[in-house]
């Protein structure tokens, strides 16, 4: 089980949820002007590729193998016309490599058989493709201009249970929590400016407090 910040709350009263909410999002969008996704990729299926190969690893080291590896792989097909052997060779350093050339595999076939070689545009029809859960979909879909609902990995589960947006241990309650919260169009760029926040400033063990935007009345779990 993950740990849990969500006693750290009881530091400072604040204002509920809802009123804080818009000047959080906006002090995080001056503070992280440039948060978007680390991962590198130039379309749909590079971006799915990408998105399946960062489960338990960094975007970096993911960056690093796909570099090579969307020269060899260009198409669907291409990842089935190759031994599974030699996929898995090619996805090694990203960890899980049988797992995920599994899943790959699985997920090119069908969309050559059922979508006409492209990723499919709808949430469902993501879900539907092998080895791809609903964060990987809700990635997907922000990142193609169309956010179903609100990505939360390690960060925005952290961040946003220190700012009491939510008392839930679980990601898909987390996610529920969020969606009602946040306004829709904020629903790609929230998660991005979380998980930045998380990585410069809010640390999940020496959270740099006096250096945050949101400290002085915004988070109850501030340590000033
Ligand atoms: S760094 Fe900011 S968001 Fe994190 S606990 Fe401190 S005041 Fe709260």
């Amino acid at each position: 089980m993950a740990k849990s910040y969500v006693h750290e709350t009881r530091r400072h009263k604040v204002a509920p949820k809802k009123q804080r909410i818009g000047p959080i999002v906006e002090l995080l969008a001056v503070e992280h002007a440039d948060a978007k996704i680390a991962l590198r990729f130039a379309n749909p299926l590079e971006l799915l590729v990408s998105v399946m190969l960062s489960e338990q690893t960094t975007d970096v080291n993911v960056n690093r193998v796909t570099e090579k590896l969307f020269r060899k792989y260009r198409r669907p097909e291409d990842y089935l016309a190759v031994p599974v052997e030699e996929l898995e060779r090619d996805i090694y350093q990203t960890g899980f490599f049988r797992q995920k050339a599994k899943s790959l595999r699985g997920t090119m076939k069908l969309i050559v058989e059922e979508f006409d070689g492209q990723v499919p545009e709808r949430f469902e029809d993501l879900l539907r493709l092998p080895g791809v859960a609903r964060k990987t979909a809700n990635v997907v879909s922000a990142e193609r201009g169309e956010a179903q609902g609100i990505v939360v990995d390690t960060h925005v589960r952290r961040v946003s249970q220190r700012l009491a947006l939510t008392k839930q241990e679980d990601p898909v309650k987390i996610e529920r929590d969020l969606v009602r919260l946040v306004p829709k169009p904020d629903w790609a760029r929230f998660p991005h400016l979380l998980i930045w926040h998380g990585r410069r400033i809010c640390d999940a063990r020496r959270p740099r407090c006096e250096d945050c935007p949101l400290a002085a009345g915004l988070c109850p779990s501030s340590r000033l």
